[in-house]
């Protein structure tokens, strides 16, 4: 690793430029970014230095070569997480320029929670140390941290000396309780969803060009879409799907529940629907979520009262009034496509239709896989088999599953620990792990 000692960066770096391309489930969250094997050694980078990708941001990240899957696709990618992404403010399909980086060793990281506030203790500060050894981190970075099985999310505040900087045991790691700001965005990126890589395509055509090139369709004369109706079974991701969408593309993100909007805002039902399209506009780029919406929508001869009458022709005014710009994107999400009032889905109101079915095998198993990222998982545990036996679960009932697994690991240790102990020694809390015999009886119950 090339440590710069004060010099400035040499010019006339060599770069390449990459199409940025998502990570392989396996390489979520590890701070890790793939190119081709010639490419890294172009730029004089091997496996296991740093390098510099400049997007709209600059972050950075551990270079390693491509995996052999990819021997046979495009040379000139770079395979990176949706957090790297984010750092280098980017998307799926968007250039970046890459070099070999000047990486200095950390005196000090300032870290803060990026969503909720925490309670930050000795203990806590020398676990994330260690989870933060030896991976690059640039100031405005988010990194996540495991935490008790969840990844959570932190923002770099501060790093000295000011750069690209490697944590080490001398670091003095810095970490306040509250978070720098709140975050407008759901932190849920596309690797976060199992079995839906085409579905993903589809809608990223769909929303993510037109919220950030609107250009591209004005320029060729055709209307970007304003309404998408999603549908399937629940608990098969089209609420993350949404979420994933208005992270990655910096959306503004703000969702309405079909029957909350009847019953909770009932009276003001017209009044909450005006007042949710007038908050996305103002933030535009922006999208509006609508869950359930055959509840707000229901088909009009289903109908009997006078105020569904009035929701629905309220929302089919606001859906006509939105501008043809495409910065303001309608998601609604059904599992009853046809009970959804059939004037909703004309053209210019929700004119594009896309199922989520049920995944398959290979689609479970990527599910399964992400919600174990963060767990201890014992060798004999077997996610194959496990996906597939579970046919005909959705992607909730499998992370059912995989937290229910989780609580009885926990509870084949509660023996062994004094729970009147202030802390739970460490040596125990390292040595736990989730077995296959874990999921097999939280699949039996
Ligand atoms: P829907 O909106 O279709 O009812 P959700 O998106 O609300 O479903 O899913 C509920 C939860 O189930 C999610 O928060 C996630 O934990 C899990 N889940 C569902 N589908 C998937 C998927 N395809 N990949 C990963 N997790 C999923």
């Amino acid at each position: 690793m090339s440590t710069s000692s004060g010099e400035e960066q040499k010019p006339q770096r060599k770069e390449l430029i990459l199409r940025v391309m998502e990570a392989r489930q396996k390489d979520v969250g590890r701070g890790k970014v793939r190119i081709d094997i010639d490419l890294l050694s172009q730029i004089d980078v091997s496996p296991g230095d740093v390098v510099e990708i400049e997007g709209t941001r600059k972050t950075a990240a551990i270079a390693w070569p491509l995996s052999p899957e990819d021997a046979t696709g495009e040379k000139d990618i770079i395979r990176m997480d949706g957090i790297t992404r984010k750092n280098a403010g980017v998307s799926i399909g968007d250039k970046v320029i890459v070099r070999k980086a000047l990486v200095k060793p950390a005196n000090m990281v300032k870290l803060a929670p990026s969503n909720f506030s925490i309670t930050v203790d000795p203990g806590f500060i020398s676990y994330v140390k260690k989870r933060l050894k030896e991976f690059p981190l640039v100031e405005g970075d988010t990194v996540l941290i495991p935490v008790l099985g969840q990844a959570i999310p932190f923002t770099v505040v501060q790093v000295k000396p000011a750069g690209i900087v490697l944590v080490n045991d001398e670091t003095i790691i810095n970490i306040s309780d509250k978070p720098v700001e709140p975050s407008r965005y759901p932190r849920v990126t596309y690797e976060d969803i199992g079995g839906m890589k085409n579905i993903i395509e589809k809608v990223r055509e769909l929303v993510e060009l037109p919220l950030r090139h609107p250009e591209l369709f004005k320029r060729l004369g055709i209307e970007p879409p304003k309404g998408i109706l999603l549908y399937g079974p629940p608990g098969v991701g089209k609420t993350l799907l949404a979420k994933a969408i208005a992270n990655e593309t910096d959306a503004y993100f703000t969702s309405i529940n079909g029957p909350e909007i009847m019953s909770k805002f009932y009276g003001e039902s017209e009044q909450r629907l005006r007042e949710i399209f007038e908050d996305a506009k103002k933030h535009a780029p922006a999208i509006i979520f609508i869950d359930e919406i055959d509840a707000i929508a229901p088909k009009r001869d289903e109908v009997i009262g006078e105020v569904e009458r009035r929701v629905v022709a309220q929302l089919l005014t606001l859906m006509d009034g939105l501008e043809n710009r495409g910065n303001v994107i309608v998601i609604a999400a059904t599992n009853r496509p046809s009970a959804v009032d059939p004037a909703l889905r004309r053209p210019g109101r929700f004119d594009r239709e896309i199922e989520i079915p049920l995944p398959d095998k290979q689609g479970r198993l990527e599910i399964l896989q992400i919600h174990t990222r963060n767990m201890p998982l014992s060798k004999d545990v077997d996610l194959e088999k496990l996906a597939d036996m579970t046919h005909g679960y959705t992607g909730a009932d499998l992370a059912a599953l995989v937290r229910e697994a989780a609580m009885n690991a926990l509870r084949r240790y509660l023996p062994k620990i004094d729970l009147n102990q202030d802390k739970i020694p460490p040596e125990i809390l390292e040595s736990m792990e989730v077995k296959m015999e874990d999921f097999i009886n939280a699949f039996k119950e």
